[in-house]
Order: structure tokens, then sequence, then C-alpha cells
């Protein structure tokens, strides 16, 4: 249950009445909320003299629910909004890794002569194997800052571990939690704990309860700036990388108030796929489409099957807007 309470009940009030829930979240309005588990139906009789609105929901996706709140959660990303009325589908793009000042100096090139405001590359990699390339680290961020500060990109850059989520708050405008941190607590309390945007991407053998609930956890520390991402799950099919679940990308966008994007790129695994891929995701109508280059694919460090050259990616771009524009939606 969602209980809101009145806006005259002070943080200390909250925090007394706060033992009759599990979480208390101080909105920057003024109000404190209280969340119970979702099995309690009945609103307890010390709460109703300070309640203005209580919400029974029928599962623990509580925050991010329709049955808490219908409108679709808007979060300002600086230069545009995500989510809410806007119909902005919003572009992201880069490399999978920071490699050299070179290559990101190219990719951030790449957004400012397409119009694109945000700029995405790794720097502290999840690699399935130790021998991989594990990213730039801080040296990494610093880069994307200095793009940040050269071309006046926003930048998104993920976090693979508690060790530097602290660096990575402080560097990038827009924290991406991936797929294999997604179920990683200390990670998730943490960004609950700022008011920065959380990209939270979805892990590949996650239902979708566990991952809007992985999404809870930010939503209930604090942080209503939370964003999905679909990006493909395992599925018995080898011959793609993985399987972008539509379907599912259909459920979030029907049951949850939270943005949606897509990233077509894991999902995929092959560039081939990458294009008609993306298309098929801008024609459902979503908020953000995350989508991986390279100045030369082939020697990319990670993720070098997947990432579109600049000369695809500018051809796929050019193509999306026609599609938003046959569904009411705005390419940004
Ligand atoms: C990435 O975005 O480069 C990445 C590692 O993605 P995921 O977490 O979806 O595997
Ligand atoms: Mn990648």
């Amino acid at each position: 249950m969602v209980i809101e309470l009145k806006k005259e009940v002070s943080q200390a009030q909250a925090a007394e009445l706060g033992v009759q829930a599990r979480c208390i979240v101080f909105e920057e309005n003024g109000r404190s909320i209280l969340v119970s588990a979702s099995s309690v139906k009945e609103l307890p009789e010390v709460l109703k003299p300070h309640t203005e609105a209580f919400f029974v929901t029928s599962s623990d996706i509580q925050l991010a629910s329709k049955e808490y709140r219908k409108e679709k959660r808007e979060i300002d990303l600086g230069f545009t909004k995500i989510g809410g009325k806007n119909n902005n589908t919003v572009m992201i793009t880069g490399p999978c890794s920071v490699e050299s000042l070179e290559q990101i100096t190219q990719a951030a090139e790449l957004c400012v002569e397409r119009g694109i405001g945000i700029l995405r590359a790794g720097c502290y990699k999840p690699r399935t194997s130790p021998y991989s390339f594990q990213g730039l680290g801080l040296e990494g961020l610093k880069l994307l800052a200095l793009m940040r500060e050269k071309y006046g990109l926003k930048v998104i850059t993920e976090v693979r571990d508690a060790s530097h989520v602290d660096d990575v708050i402080e560097y990038t405008d827009i924290i991406q939690i991936g797929a294999k941190a997604m179920y990683d607590q200390g990670i998730l309390r943490r960004c609950g704990q700022v008011k920065k945007p959380v990209l939270l991407k979805r892990g590949f053998g996650t239902t979708l309860q566990e991952f809007v609930q992985a999404a809870e956890f930010i939503l209930s520390g604090g942080n209503p700036n939370v964003v999905l991402c679909e990006r493909g799950i395992r599925t018995f099919e080898t011959k793609t990388r993985f399987t972008l679940d539509l379907c599912g990308v259909a459920y979030l966008k029907e049951y949850t108030n939270l943005p949606v994007v897509l990233d077509p790129s894991h999902a995929m695994g092959y560039a081939y796929g990458v294009p008609d891929l993306t298309r098929a995701c801008m024609a459902m109508g979503i908020d953000g489409l995350l989508i991986e280059t390279h100045p030369n694919p082939k020697v990319a460090l990670s993720d070098a099957s997947q990432q579109l050259d600049f000369n695809q990616f500018r051809a796929l771009h050019e193509s999306l807007g026609v599609i938003g524009k046959a569904i009411g939606y705005k390419l940004v």
C-alpha cells in the first residue's frame, strides 16, 4: 500500500508514523509517502487522520505502478524531458566503452552532427571474462566529463559495482545500472539517495516483476527519476545474442508509470540486425533508444560485433523520424 500523508505532516512526524510501514519517501515538494508491503490492504487506524490518499496495489510493484500513479513520470534531462506526455523518443548513442580521447571525441562529434544530446560510453565494464578489456575507469569518466564540457552534451555511463558508484554519480549526468548489476542492492540503494536520473537495465534472466521491483529500491529510497531499459533476455535461441522482449515492453507501458528505453544493440548482438530492430522499437512508441556506435567497430575493445559504424548510424537515424511521426512521437 502506498500512503500519501497530508502536506502539513512534518518529516519528523512522518518518521514516527513510518513504523507503520516499510519505507518512507520524502518528496522534494515536502510531502512524505509511506509504503507498506502490497499485502496490506487496510489503512492502519492511527494513520487515518494524517493521510491524504492511499493506494492499494496488487503486487510489490507499487511506486512504479499505474495503480499508484496513472501518469507516466516525466524526468528532466536538462536539454529535454523524457516520459510524461511529451511523446519524445530520446536517442542515446556512443561506443560501448570509452577507449581513448580520440575515439570518444569522434563519438561526441557524431552526436553534435546529428543533434543528439546524450553521449553514452562505459568506463567500468562488467565483462564476462577477466581477460577482456575492463574499461578505463576513472580516466574514462574524466574523458566523458571533458566531452560534456567541450560539446555541451549530457553523458551517461554505467556503474559495475559499489566500489565506484560515488565516482560515477559525481561525473555522469545519468547513471546507468547494467544488466549484470541490476540485482546489486548496494548500487540500487545508493542510487536511491541521489536525484540524478538512473537508467536501469533489465537483467537478462530477470522477470518483469523482478525488474520493476529493482526499480522500486531506487524509488523507495527517494529518487523518483528512474528510467527502465529493456536490452534483451536470454532464451533458448543462440543465433542472436539475446531476445528483445517487446511483449515485456508493452507490459511495462501498460502497467508502470516509468519511461521505457529500448536497447536493440545488446539484444541483437550483431550490427546487421540493429537498424531493423531499432525501427521496430521506434514504431512501438517508446521514450528512448540506446544504440552503440563506434568510429571503427572492427577494432572496438568491447561489443565489437554489434556497434554500428557512423555511416550505418546516420542512415538509421535518418530513417527514424518518419516512423515516429506516423505514431505521434518525436525523435529527440
Ligand atoms: C552496455 O551497455 O555496454 C552493457 C554492458 O550492457 P548490458 O548491461 O545491457 O549488458
Ligand atoms: Mn556494450
